[in-house]
């Protein structure tokens, strides 16, 4: 035979399947005829439906093989090519079936006089639920087109095999977890935690309902105009910050304009449209195709682009199909691990927190601020997970293991069962944190350390009571902007300042004032003025933004000072790097406290102004800043990050500086050094502060108030017990003075024979 060009073969039997499709027969008429229908057109003597029943692959329909096999051949997965490419969900095409190792001989079939063989799956969800497959007697290879049509045809089965339920759900799900079986993945421990759920894709995979058009014209419209709006898209992620809507980097968005802008790829989309697909399938047809060439091709490199194709892909089939919503606009259903690239804040803080349970992300670095987000819901954590998007599939069953950085797919019921164990145990240690709510964390020379918890949200603030954390030390306010659609108007600003400050009681609580910017965009606030910062985190944020746009501040100063009437208001202000900063910003609210004094509306008893110590430079002036302050707030995530110029949400930078290095030790020390004698409270309140090992650092260099994440306040509270600070601080100093080569490595060792456990 000669083969006809792909877009024939594929149209004559596409055309032919229209009529069978159409026709108001029955399932299995339907399918007698769609076997009649491909053999015909690709000249194949056998045509086979397989189906997956009862946990094996039935012979549901067959052109060529004995009648009296339908309904009665079964393979097992795995067994048989056809159980094999079930299993693996890849094509065979093969001039001599029996000459491979998988073959296996159904004597009920007849099929011993054909030699040829080619089968494709059938996939729906992402998993193979059946197999198509033609034979010949002459030993030939099937032609490029011919293996394409048969695939185009699979896709159309699908649809069938779905409207007409001749699938079992349930099988599919067991057979999820044979074609595969478990994979353990590896990545880098963002927030710690054990969780188990099902694997929910943030930019949800769309399922194609209609395969075969009516009208192609009509196709080829809605396919460009979705090229229009995925290029504008790109172009518009693109001009905002780095950290776009979908968190996407510049390297990224390159390759995205690179693809979104390729010939090839829209006329291949346009071609498969040609043979009588929808949009859709064509865009899936197209990607299958692409999918099974790059799999060929065994380059790192090549695969992660083939990534950004995909996402790509994905997000022209949102376009085209109208599904643009993420997961957490259609909901969860049952308790979750969320799955993507990486996020935004606001973006996870959409989820519902209840079935939310953890968060696994390709990229992501411990600085983040979607991570601190997930560190204050208490969300574990795993990212920097390579092929994370190649081995998860939509609904594959999870166990998060961001304790020791793993998470497995698809796990067999002993890992299941051991994991289960440990969880069991690491809930017992939480309870056993929780004992230590009410007890005060004294070192064992009797030195109180303070220990206060970061929030953001009215959602983090029962965890003050349940943790006994000292107070809030960072209430980030720019959450409340964040997780909102519009600019949060004053009076929601003071409802909820008010509702934190009534939780809190008698301790007290830290606000800082907005720090938008840098990562934390918001789409409706043009801070910037919709202009590109090649490096936000340096850029127009916090403070700068606040100062500038004065208006901005002038509502939060109020917000705050009405919220706190009648009692002390604590304030600081993000990223002052020149005193000046702080004397603008505290002028800002002294001077809404004269006006709301002369509308003798009632005031705070107090206002305490502090400054965070962000920005390195501010180090060189404290000592003129230190008589203005009332506390200094240190946010070592900041700070280290300017410190080694090393952007704290860039991912391939996320291992590669210690916090427990000699230059951050040294930088800290010299700045609490020169606030002794000064009237200052001095907090540490960046992440480190919730980890053992630094907060053991952090105490040896004179640090005697911490604010951490609250999921720490309980581990670091027990640490505080067992520690000698004067035995530490001479260690400390020592160390400090004659580095040993890693600080980390003599500090564990020496909290080991302590007896002190470090993370
Ligand atoms: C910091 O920079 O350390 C800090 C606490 O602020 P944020 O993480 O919100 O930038
Ligand atoms: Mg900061």
């Amino acid at each position: 035979m000669t083969a006809p060009s792909a877009v024939s073969a594929a149209r004559q039997i596409l055309t032919s399947l229209h009529e069978v499709m159409a026709s108001r027969s029955n399932a299995q008429t339907k399918l007698n005829s769609v076997v009649e229908a491909i053999g015909q057109g690709l000249d194949s003597e056998v045509c086979s439906i397989y189906l997956l029943r009862e946990g094996m692959l039935e012979l549901f329909a067959t052109k060529g093989l004995a009648q009296e096999a339908v309904h009665v051949t079964r393979m097992d997965i795995g067994e048989g090519l056809v159980g094999t490419i079930a299993e693996t969900s890849e094509m065979l095409n093969l001039a001599e079936a029996t000459a491979h190792p998988d073959f296996s001989y159904r004597p009920e079939t007849g099929e011993d006089k054909y030699h040829s063989f080619a089968g494709v799956p059938i996939v729906r969800r992402e998993r193979a639920v059946g197999v198509l497959c033609v034979q010949h007697a002459d030993p030939r290879r099937y032609e490029e087109v011919e293996i394409e049509a048969l695939q185009t045809v699979a896709m159309v089965l699908s649809e069938l095999i779905a409207n007409a339920d001749l699938v079992d759900e349930e099988d599919v799900a067991l057979l999820g977890a044979r074609q595969t079986g478990p994979v353990r993945l590896t990545g880098l421990v963002l927030v710690k935690g054990l969780a188990t759920g099902n694997a929910v894709y943030h930019q949800p995979r769309i399922t194609i309902e209609h395969v075969m058009a009516d009208d192609p014209a009509a196709e080829l419209s809605r396919v460009y105009l979705a090229f229009d709006k995925m290029r504008e898209q790109i172009e518009k992620m693109a001009s905002q910050a780095e950290f776009g809507v979908g968190g996407e980097h510049d390297e990224v968005l390159e390759t995205y304009k690179m693809f979104a802008y390729d010939e090839g790829w829209s006329r291949r989309i346009i071609e498969a449209i040609e043979t009588g697909l929808t949009a859709e399938a064509a865009i899936e047809r197209v990607q299958q195709r692409t999918r099974m060439r790059m799999r060929q091709i065994d380059d790192p490199l090549l695969a992660d682009r083939m990534h950004d194709l995909e996402d790509l892909a994905n997000r022209l089939l949102r376009i085209v199909s109208g599904q643009m919503g993420t997961a957490a606009s259609q909901g969860l259903r049952s308790d979750t691990i969320l799955i993507a690239r990486n996020l935004g804040p606001a973006e996870l803080l959409e989820y519902d927190k209840r079935r939310l349970k953890g968060v696994i992300l390709e990229e992501g670095s411990l600085t983040a601020h979607v991570v601190i987000v997930a560190r204050a819901m208490g969300i574990p954590v795993l990212g920097r997970v390579r092929g994370l998007r190649s081995a998860v599939r939509d609904g594959d069953a999870l166990l998060l293991d961001a304790d020791q950085g793993n998470a497995t797919v698809r796990a067999a019921p002993p890992m299941v069962e051991a994991f289960e164990a440990r969880f069991a145990k690491s809930k017992e240690r939480q309870a056993s944190y929780a004992k230590l709510r009410d007890v005060e964390p004294f070192t064992k020379d009797g030195t109180r350390i303070t220990v206060m918890m970061n929030a953001g949200l009215r959602d983090d603030m029962p965890a003050l009571a349940q943790t006994g954390a000292d107070g809030i030390g960072l209430f980030r306010t720019e959450f409340q902007f964040l997780v909102s659609a519009t600019l949060p108007a004053r009076e929601r600003q003071t409802r909820l300042y008010r509702d934190v400050l009534e939780v809190a009681g008698d301790k007290p609580v830290v606000f800082r004032t907005v720090d938008i910017g840098g990562d934390k965009v918001l789409p409706y606030l043009r801070h910037n003025n919709g202009e590109h910062e090649e490096n936000p985190a340096m850029g127009w944020r916090a403070l700068r933004v606040a100062l500038e746009r004065e208006g901005l501040l002038k509502v939060q100063a109020r917000a705050l000072l009405e919220a706190a009437a009648g009692r002390t208001l604590n304030v600081m202000f993000p990223m002052v790097s020149e005193p000046w900063e702080f004397d603008a910003a505290r002028e800002v609210f002294e001077s809404q406290r004269n006006y709301l004094k002369k509308l003798k509306k009632p005031l705070p008893e107090s206002i305490r102004y502090g400054a965070m110590l962000e920005v390195p430079a501010l180090a060189e002036t404290l000592d003129l800043l230190a008589p203005k302050l009332s506390f200094l707030s240190i946010g070592t995530n900041d700070l280290t990050q300017f410190l080694f110029a090393a952007d704290r949400s860039n991912p391939k930078l996320a291992e590669r500086y210690d916090w427990l290095s000699i230059a951050i030790m040294r930088f800290l020390r010299r700045v609490q050094t020169s606030l002794v004698g000064h009237p200052v409270d001095v907090t540490v309140c960046g992440e480190m502060g919730g980890r053992r090992l630094e907060a053991l650092a952090l105490m040896g260099i004179g640090i005697r108030r911490l604010s951490i994440t609250p999921a720490a306040v309980g581990p670091i509270k027990e640490l505080v017990r067992k520690v000698d600070l004067p035995e530490l601080a001479e260690a400390m100093t020592l160390w400090l003075a004659v580095p040993p080569p890693s600080l980390r490595e003599a500090l564990t060792e020496w909290a080991e024979a302590r007896g002190i456990e470090v993370d």
